[in-house]
């Protein structure tokens, strides 16, 4: 059985990884109706794998035996600086989120809950993907000034990123 503070803070994780999806699907829109649909089929898969973290850290929970709560998902931008804009904005939030999984692992330890532990370490691994994979994107649209026949060759590449289920 899940210890109620831990429950609470993984429950309080479900909300954030949903609000990243919804952030994202935002940035998708946005991007859609700037012209570039490569770039919003990006962020829509990026809006895909949020959802999946969320259900499991969800289904996290239901194993654990505890109780899962949802809360309010608070409203996002809707409006960008630019295609360059939104990579910062990506990259500013999935620093974020990393240090919310590092406080997470701070309370699994202090509550010498193993499991928790365990469980986190494939987020930790993930936030240094998703973090590399953004400060790629962010220098490549810096070279090409976020414009031009690079920003095309990018749109058309990132028009072919599919969703693969989480193992
Ligand atoms: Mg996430």
């Amino acid at each position: 059985m899940i210890k109620k503070r831990v429950q609470d803070a993984i429950n309080e994780q479900i909300n954030a990884e949903f609000h990243s999806a919804y952030l994202y699907l935002s940035m998708s829109a946005y991007l859609e109706d700037n012209g570039l649909n490569g770039f919003a089929n990006w962020m829509r898969v990026q809006f895909e794998e949020e959802q999946a973290h969320a259900m499991k850290f969800f289904d996290y929970i239901n194993e654990r035996g505890g109780k899962v709560t949802l809360k309010p998902i608070a409203g996002v931008d809707i409006e960008f600086d630019g295609i360059i804009g939104v990579y910062e904005r990506v990259l500013e939030h999935e620093r974020l989120v990393t240090s919310l999984i590092n406080d997470l692992m701070d309370l699994a330890i202090e509550e010498r809950d193993h499991a928790t532990k365990s469980f986190l370490e494939w987020f930790i691994d993930e936030q240094v993907e998703e973090e590399s994979t953004v400060e790629e994107i962010l220098s490549n649209l810096k070279l090409i000034n976020g414009e031009g026949q690079g920003l095309l060759m990018m749109n058309k590449e990132f028009a072919l990123r599919k969703f693969t289920p989480l193992v």
